[in-house]
Parts: C-alpha cells; sequence; structure tokens
C-alpha cells in the first residue's frame, strides 16, 4: 500500500531526527532509515560540536577559522549562518537532554586542529551517541512521527515516474520508492521529502564510516537531475586506529586526543609534524593526512603512531573512555602504549547543492547533513563543523516548510507508477555485488585518495565506468537487495568523485594533485557543480543564495 506524509525524511541521523523535531507540530512525518534507528555516522561522532561559547572566544574568530580551513571555497553567508546560530542550537540540545560535559558551572570546551580557541562542546568522547539518544526519545514522544527501521530509500519519485512520463515545469520531487523488509519496493508521497542519508566514506576501502554511508542521497538526487557540488573535497581523518586483523570501518581516535596533547611519531620514533607546518599535531586535518600520507610513502612504513605517553592516566581515562576501552579490547594500554594509527576516508565536504534553507535545485526536494553542499566546508571542512551545520540547517529546512508549507500534492497520488520489477529474478550471483564492491573500494583507495594525479584519475574513470555498465546490468535483471541498491549508489558517487576531481586542475584544500601541486585562484575559486553528465565550475562570485544550483 501507498503511504503519505506531509513530510518523508530519509535518514535517521542528527540532520533528519532534528528537521523531524522541529516539524512535527506542523504536519505528519515518515522517518525512512535502513538499518535500525540509531545507526548513522552521527552514532559514531566522537569529538563534539562546535560553538562559540567561550568569553574570550567570538563569532568572528570561528568565523574566520572555517573560512581558513575552507582555503577559499566556504560561502562565507552560509558559515555565517552556521557560526551564529552554534550556541542557540547547543542551548536547544541541553534542553532536549543531551548531557554535554561540564567543568564546574560551565560546558567543558575541547580544542581541536585548525581551531584557534576551544569551542568543541562534547559529551565525553560519544558526543553524537548522547544526541542521537536524546532526539530519538524526543521523538517517541510524537505522536505524528513514524519511524520506520530497514527501508531502504531506492529512487526518488519525480516526473519520470508519471503515467506516460508525464513531467511538470520544474523538476519536482513526490516522495520516494523504498525497499521494505518483506522484499516490496513501496511508493511513499510527501508534500516535501528531505534527503539526510549522511556520507559516503565507504566507497573507499579505508574508513572511519560505518557500512550505512554509502552515498545513496547524493546518487539518488544525481539520478533525478538535481544539482551536485565539489565531490571532489573527501576528508581523510589523519587518525584511524591501525589494526589490519580487523576487517570494517576503522575505529577513530578522535581528533580531541591530539588536542589534548597527544603528538604523532613515526615508525623511527621523531615527531615529524613540527617539519611540516608550525601548529604541528594541531595543523588542520589535510595538512596532518598529508604529511602522515608523506611519511609512511617515504619510509615505508605501514602506520604512525600517536603518543599519549607523557599524559595523566585518570586525565586519559576520564576524558576519552571509549578510546581507552577500545585499545584496551585490542591489547593497547593507554597512555603507556602508543597507539598505531593511519588516514582513513571521514567525511563529504560536497554533496546535493543546497541554498540557506535546504532547498535543492528540485521542487518539494530538501537536504541537510552531510548529505549536503550548502557552502560551509569549502575545500575542507573544520573539524566538529559538521554536527553543526547538520543541526542549523535541518532547523533552518524545517523553519522555512513550516512557514512556507507545499501545497498538498494532486493527481500524482493517481500518476505516479508503483514500482515495476517485472522481468527481474532471484540472482544466483551475489559473489559479483561482493566482489564489485571490494574492487571499487580499492580502485578509490589507490587512485582516488589522498594525493592523486589526472594519469590515477583517468585509471580510475575507466575502471569506474566499466563496472557501472555490470552493476547497472545486473540491477535491471534482479530483485531489490540493499546491498545491490547501495553498490549502485557506490559506483554513481565514485564516479562524481573522480569526475570532479579530474576536473579540477589545481590542488586545494582537500585535493590534491601531484601534476598540478598549487592552488590557482585565478581559474579555480569556483564550485565544481555536476548534473545529468555535465561537469561545470561556477566562481564564486556567481553566487546567489536564494536559489540552489540554478
Ligand atoms: C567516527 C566518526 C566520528 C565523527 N566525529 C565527529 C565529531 O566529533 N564532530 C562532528 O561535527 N562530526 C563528526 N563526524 C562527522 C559527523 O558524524 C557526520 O557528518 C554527521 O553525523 C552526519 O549526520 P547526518 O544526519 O547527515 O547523517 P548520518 O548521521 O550518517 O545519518 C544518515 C542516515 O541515513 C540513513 N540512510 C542512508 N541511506 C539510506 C537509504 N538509502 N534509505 C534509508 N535510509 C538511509 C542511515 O541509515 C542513517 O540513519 C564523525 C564521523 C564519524 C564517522
Amino acid at each position: 500500500m501507498p503511504q503519505y506524509a506531509d513530510y518523508v525524511v530519509i535518514g535517521s541521523g542528527i540532520a533528519g531526527l532534528y528537521f523531524a523535531l522541529k516539524v512535527s507540530d506542523s504536519g505528519s512525518v515518515i522517518i525512512l532509515t535502513k538499518k535500525q534507528q540509531a545507526e548513522s555516522n552521527t552514532n559514531y561522532a566522537q569529538g563534539g560540536i562546535s560553538a562559540t561559547i567561550a568569553e574570550t572566544d567570538s563569532f568572528d574568530a570561528h568565523i574566520e577559522d572555517t573560512l581558513r580551513a575552507g582555503a577559499g571555497l566556504c560561502h562565507r553567508p552560509a558559515v555565517e549562518v552556521m557560526v551564529r546560530s552554534a550556541p542557540h542550537v547547543i542551548e536547544e540540545l541541553r534542553m532536549l537532554g543531551v548531557h554535554f560535559t561540564r567543568r564546574g558551572r560551565t560546558l567543558d570546551l575541547g580544542r581541536e586542529g585548525g581551531h584557534s580557541h576551544n569551542r568543541i562542546v562534547h559529551a565525553r568522547d560519544a558526543t553524537g551517541r548522547a544526541i542521537e539518544a536524546a532526539l530519538l526519545d524526543a521523538l517517541a514522544k510524537r505522536t505524528t512521527v513514524h519511524i520506520v527501521e530497514h527501508a531502504t530509500a531506492v529512487e526518488l519519485m519525480t516526473g519520470h515516474h508519471r503515467r506516460g512520463g508525464k513531467r511538470s515545469a520544474a523538476p519536482t520531487c513526490y516522495g520516494v520508492y523504498a525497499l521494505l523488509p518483506n522484499g516490496q519496493v513501496e511508493r511513499f508521497f510527501a508534500r516535501a521529502t528531505l534527503l539526510a542519508t549522511g556520507g559516503c566514506g565507504q566507497v573507499y576501502a579505508h574508513t572511519t564510516n560505518p557500512p550505512i554511508a554509502t552515498g545513496d542521497g547524493v546518487a539518488m538526487a544525481y539520478r533525478a537531475g538535481a544539482t551536485i557540488a565539489n565531490m571532489e573535497f573527501i576528508q581523510f581523518h589523519p587518525t584511524a586506529l591501525y589494526d589490519p586483523s580487523r576487517p570494517g570501518p576503522a575505529f577513530l581516535i578522535s581528533e580531541a586526543v591530539r588536542g589534548a596533547g597527544a603528538v604523532l611519531r613515526n615508525c623511527g620514533g621523531e615527531r615529524f609534524m613540527v617539519r611540516y607546518d608550525d601548529r604541528a599535531e594541531l595543523a588542520p586535518r589535510d595538512v596532518v593526512a598529508r604529511a602522515i600520507d608523506h611519511e609512511m610513502k617515504t619510509r615505508g612504513d605501514r602506520h604512525v603512531w600517536l603518543d599519549l605517553r607523557h599524559m595523566e592516566k585518570r586525565e586519559v581515562w576520564e576524558r576519552f573512555p571509549t578510546i581507552a576501552r577500545e585499545c584496551a579490547r585490542r591489547g593497547i594500554q593507554l597512555p603507556e602504549d602508543m597507539i598505531p594509527v593511519v588516514p582513513a576516508a571521514h567525511y563529504c565536504c560536497g554533496g546535493v547543492w543546497t541554498d540557506l534553507y535546504g532547498r535543492t535545485s528540485i521542487e518539494r526536494l530538501f537536504a541537510c547533513g552531510e548529505v549536503a553542499c550548502t557552502g560551509v566546508h569549502g575545500a575542507n571542512r573544520l573539524a566538529s563543523n559538521s554536527l553543526l551545520e547538520g543541526v542549523v540547517f535541518a532547523k533552518r529546512a524545517a523553519s522555512y516548510l513550516v512557514a512556507h508549507p507545499p501545497a498538498p500534492l494532486g493527481a500524482e497520488f493517481d500518476e505516479i507508477l508503483p514500482w515495476d520489477d517485472s522481468g527481474t529474478a532471484n540472482a544466483e550471483e551475489w559473489v559479483l555485488v561482493a566482489h564489485d564492491r571490494q574492487e571499487l573500494q580499492s580502485v578509490m583507495w589507490d587512485y582516488v585518495g589522498i594525493v592523486r594525479s589526472e594519469l590515477r584519475l583517468q585509471r580510475a574513470l575507466r575502471r569506474i565506468e566499466l563496472l557501472r555498465d555490470e552493476v547497472e546490468e545486473f540491477y535491471r535483471r534482479t530483485k531489490l537487495t540493499p546491498e545491490l541498491i547501495e553498490l549502485r549508489n557506490m559506483v554513481t558517487v565514485a564516479w562524481l568523485i573522480t569526475q570532479s576531481a579530474l576536473h579540477r586542475k589545481e590542488s586545494r584544500g582537500l585535493h590534491t594533485m601531484s601534476d598540478y601541486p598549487l592552488p590557482d585562484d585565478t581559474r579555480w575559486r569556483c564550485d565544481t557543480l555536476l548534473r545529468q553528465g555535465r561537469v561545470w565550475c561556477r566562481p564564486l562570485t556567481d553566487i546567489a543564495c536564494d536559489k540552489a544550483g540554478q
């Protein structure tokens, strides 16, 4: 049976849940989420949320730090909106029951790379889990909100899916097709649809992201004809735990550990970061990740060390209990033992292009959180600005929709076709899906990683296009499973990242090209936009903040 709600939200991380909470007084909400409701990147966020709270800090300083990290590509209006909203949303989260760590009568404020002040609000070292739990608790009390677990969104419903391919003048989203646990694909109609599907770290062989992070929202939006931006800017976190005995997402050693005084050493024992940057271990993530990559490649080492040996045991266990316990489970006793660490794919600065209210280039389709590109991160995200971005822009999208409720859907109920799986069968070649996923992850890691070149990117593109053809053919003749849906999306996202990387012929922020080692402001101070097979650059000076990517 098709279902209807005023709002359909895809994803139950910080962005989806906060949006749902904010619109729940003005209409019915269905949240679709592809695993259990708490399973999200949000749930694994450790370090915290940045906010100007200390008396010695200022909005201007937080704005400047964000712009500096973004290497000339941040959109200042978006940054200002985010930074100035931060203290207020922290207070709202506190009122919802998030127990942020306190120092005496004030919030304890941590320090992370690229920040000029202590401004990281945190719940010890499990900030995301505390937020996710509080938001889910608050939503459980709302009778207007219904969460559907294990429901995988497959495709956005647009004019293409109307009987006779009838399209409205402007591309419009009417909701989403989603695969339910009973194997059926159902239609979920809405006045407005929010993409809050998080990031895409899983396209890389080494990532801190959980298995849900397969870029589904970006891929669905791209196929629906939305404008996608800045996908070349993938952040590699410098310090994921190196543990070859355990496949799957790499356990993150939060930047806050370096903020608290831990130092990096190469396998020769040298504190190498002082050779690369005046800020040493507290340089922005891209600088630290590249330095580690360089040390590992030139020395032939498989990891570097994070050294906490000079720190107080009590302080380490009190401030970082999750990290200390996880290390102990793997035989690393803190702070006596050093932690082996490597960089891993962590965050996607690009995504579905939106304006300051989460509006995309498709009518009735909104996007917030890591799936969106609001312009706040530019070429590199400042640490702890992503939970903040998710919550601030979810709130703005909700306020916009409450103030401007879209008209109810009309004829579309009858005109949007049910999912057609005629001609598909249960396949016996599932090994192909697992194999293609691994192959894609290796290609992305080896050729579209921390340091890139045109040759490697061209090679990656050829392999990705072969995989794309193979996966599309398999998709057309096979009954859907979540794994197949994810693989198809991962291939699309890998293609978008590689195309964007090939287009940008310079090095800037997170995008390092060995053949173009310097930034080039005259040609490349622009966003990379992609839509329906076309890639182009739009200079930052052309940005009007009222409508997304038009
Ligand atoms: C280990 C780790 C530590 C981090 N630490 C910090 C930090 O300290 N501070 C900070 O600011 N940021 C941090 N980040 C980044 C931050 O956690 C994420 O950017 C942020 O949580 C993204 O929130 P979101 O709501 O956009 O998406 P997510 O929290 O990732 O939620 C996405 C949701 O969408 C669902 N979904 C995806 N695809 C589909 C589909 N096809 N159908 C249905 N549902 C779908 C998922 O199941 C999930 O519920 C960290 C990230 C990681 C991985």
